[in-house]
């Protein structure tokens, strides 16, 4: 299987990932004869797919046709939420535990907010 990449954050979606996927394809409609493209597969890893059905409607039809799927899945079954939560734990298992290093966390998150 092709390695499949988040279109926001461009993390490696590889087999065994958890993630969102998007399938598009275009057909014709009254037209003989009738023709359909090649389906597109786009996908979101889970944070990403919670933080954008989280976020504000984006511009364009099919970003806002894409974000209301978002958000249907997002509000309808904490499972999408959980592996994000995972994902995310996973990765903050990797920094020093909070408290004597606590004060250098929040130096970096304050360094970025001075962007
Ligand atoms: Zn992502």
């Amino acid at each position: 299987m092709e390695n499949m990449y988040c279109l926001r954050c461009n993390r490696e979606l590889g087999t065994g990932h958890k993630s969102v996927a998007i399938y598009l394809f275009a057909q014709t409609v009254g037209i003989k004869p009738r023709q359909k493209s090649a389906a597109q597969r786009i996908c979101f890893c889970p944070q990403c797919s919670v933080s954008l059905a989280m976020g504000p409607p984006p511009e364009g039809a099919l970003n806002l046709a894409a974000w209301e799927m978002m958000r249907d899945l997002v509000g309808s079954d904490p499972a999408l939420n959980r592996a994000a939560w995972e994902n995310l734990s996973a990765v903050l298992g990797t920094l020093p535990p909070t408290g004597t290093e606590g004060a250098r966390l929040s130096a970096a998150s304050g360094g970025y907010f001075e962007f």
